[in-house]
Formats: C-alpha cells, structure tokens, sequence
C-alpha cells in the first residue's frame, strides 16, 4: 500500500471534485467564486436530516419566494411555515425565521463570516458553522457531516465506534483540510461520501483515494457502530414450597450456569423441564427479573405443594425459613425467595 500525505491525498480529492462535482441548485462550480451566504445557510439548515433530493424544489421556492435574507426576514411566519410543510423537523424553520431575522436587525442583512460569529445565530450548530464559514467565505473550516465520517473512518480503518470517533475523525480530516479552497474541499468531501464511498456497495474502483485506503477491503464495516447490547430474553418458574417453617430448595447441576448452588426448585429457564401439575399450583406470587451477562431471566414465582417430580430433584433440602440468607442463595433465587416471604400472607 502506497503511504500517502496530506496534501496528496487532498489534491487527488480535490482534483476528483472538479471533474465530477454534483450539480446542486446551491451551489457554485468547483472554484467559482463564493456562494452567497444565504444560499449556503438555506441549503445546510434545509438539509439536517433531511436528503438532497427532497431539498431540492423546498430550496428552489424559498429562494424565488425569497430572495434574500431581509426578504426572508420581512416574511409573515404563517407563510414561512406553509411554505416548510412536509419538509419536516419545524423547529428548523421557525430556527430559520429567528435567524433571518437576527441577521437583518442586527447585522445589517450581513452573516457573520466566522465560524463562532455564526454559531451565535438561532439554529446554527457547530456543523452548520463550519459549513458556512468554509464553502461562502472561504475560510479553513473543519467541515465533517455523516459523509465525510465514513469516507475518513474508511480511509483510516477507524476501529473506534461512533460517536466515540467523533474527535478522531475531525483531528484526520483537519489534517487533509487546506488552507485555500477549503469549501469545495468540504463539498469534495461530501460528494466523495454521497456517490462514491456510499454506505452500502462503495464504488472504490472510482474513488481517488482507493489505493491509500486502509479499510477499502471491508469497507463496509465503517464507521464502526457501538454495539447495542439486545441480550435475549429467556423466562422460567421458581417455586416456593413451605412446610413447617422451612422452604424447600434444590441444588443446582454441577454443569451450567450457577452450577451446584442452592436454589428453589422449578423448570429450566429455556421453557421447559419439569411443569407443575397445574393443581399442585396454589398461588402465582409475581416475577422477578435478572440479567445474567448473556440474557435476562423472568421468572415467574409461584407457591404450591410438593409432589413426586419435585422429591425426585437433585438434592432437595428443607431449609428453615429463617435461616434462608445463611443458604448462599444467587441473587435471582434471593429475589424470588425475597418476593415470595413478602407475599407469605397472600
Ligand atoms: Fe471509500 Fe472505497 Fe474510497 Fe476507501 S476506497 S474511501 S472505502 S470508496
């Protein structure tokens, strides 16, 4: 594998924009001269969470609607919002409105052309800032969006998962970031993610940077995603038989999980084993929950009678009720026991 810098990869990159940029409605060529403000604002706050495509025509119809901020600014919020129907998320068009208005009042119809002067206005968020500030201003702003996270987890075999990557990933893309055209470089960059390093079936054969990159054989496993721990569910019956002041309790196979303890009798926790002949069954107590590292256990807690199946486990003992926490019951068979002494007089 080729080692490569900075500057050659951002070269190959950019150079990759020029010749396949998307045409956007928002967007000026590759090395145009800057696009207006609002034009970049518009699309990036229109575009949170929301896909190019369903932007598209929104984008258009405010933007005639519309055309600039004090426009924008001067508009009734009935027909601002009627205008956003069914683009979704309104929050940002009341966001929207808010910061036109800021805008016009109070920065003669002017945006801020820093990022921390940005980030000051209604709905504009650390990505939205950057986006701006880089793309209509051409300042050296750190642009990553969902696009550009993948094709940096890719290129640099990330193996931390998100969010948790979050710093890593802006470290490596400040690096590739240069100093003039940092805005199309963001957009090189989203347009990379979009069309080329897509999340599912990546087109590396096309991609400028293939023969740098070091997750492009699994490409698909990044960005790496924190694991959701589903634990399965499993449920099962413990038994509380008394008689004479003592509980009794079985001890548990040697083999399997907590193996040889004390417990109180009942079925295996996989639904089956030994059931109750439903007229042994006196009284259902309730359930108590456990999670055990691999799954979690419901147990249903029922009191009722002895009866051959239950003479016939292993190792059954009366043990006397008030001695029980000296029997070194686990803590699933503490619960039930602790359920079934607080419902003694049900
Ligand atoms: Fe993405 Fe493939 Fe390019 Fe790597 S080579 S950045 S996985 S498109």
């Amino acid at each position: 594998m080729h080692v490569e810098t900075p500057p050659l990869l951002t070269n190959k990159i950019l150079a990759h924009y020029d010749a396949n940029a998307r045409v956007l409605p928002w967007r000026s060529p590759p090395g145009a001269p800057l696009t207006d403000p609002y034009r970049v604002w518009m699309s990036e706050v229109m575009l949170q969470q929301t896909t190019v495509a369903a932007v598209k025509a929104y984008f258009e119809r405010f933007t005639t609607r519309w055309p600039d901020v004090r426009a924008l600014a001067a508009a009734d919020d009935a027909d601002v919002m009627a205008e956003w129907a069914g683009l979704g998320y309104y929050a940002r068009a009341r966001n929207l409105l808010a910061c036109a208005r800021m805008v016009a009042n109070e920065h003669g119809g002017l945006f801020p052309d820093s990022e921390e002067g940005l980030r000051r206005l209604p709905g504009i968020g650390p990505y939205t800032a950057a986006a701006i500030a880089a793309i209509a201003f051409g300042r050296r702003a750190v642009v990553v969006d969902g696009n550009v996270e993948r094709v940096i987890t890719r290129l640099y075999a990330i193996e931390t998962p998100l969010p948790a990557a979050k710093p890593e990933i802006g470290v490596l893309m400040d690096a590739l970031t240069p100093d003039v055209r940092a805005g199309d470089f963001a957009q090189a960059m989203m347009d990379l993610g979009a069309t080329v390093c897509t999340p599912r079936n990546p087109a590396c054969i096309l991609c400028p940077v293939a023969e740098a990159c070091k997750g492009r054989t699994e490409a698909e496993r990044y960005p790496v995603k924190r694991a959701k721990p589903v634990k399965p569910e499993r449920a099962g019956v413990a038994w509380w038989i008394e008689r004479d002041g003592a509980v009794l309790l079985v001890r548990r196979p040697d083999k399997g999980l907590l193996g040889g303890m004390r417990a109180l009798p009942g079925c295996d926790w996989r639904g089956t084993g030994v059931a109750p002949a439903s007229e042994t069954v006196v009284r259902s107590l309730g359930q108590v929950t456990h999670v055990f590292t691999h799954f979690r256990l419901t147990l249903d807690v029922a009191r009722r009678t002895s009866g051959p199946d239950i003479e016939a486990m292993t190792e059954a003992m009366w043990w006397p009720i008030d001695r029980l926490h000296e029997a070194g019951l686990p803590t699933v068979f503490a619960k039930a026991a602790k359920l079934a002494m607080s419902r003694r007089d049900a």
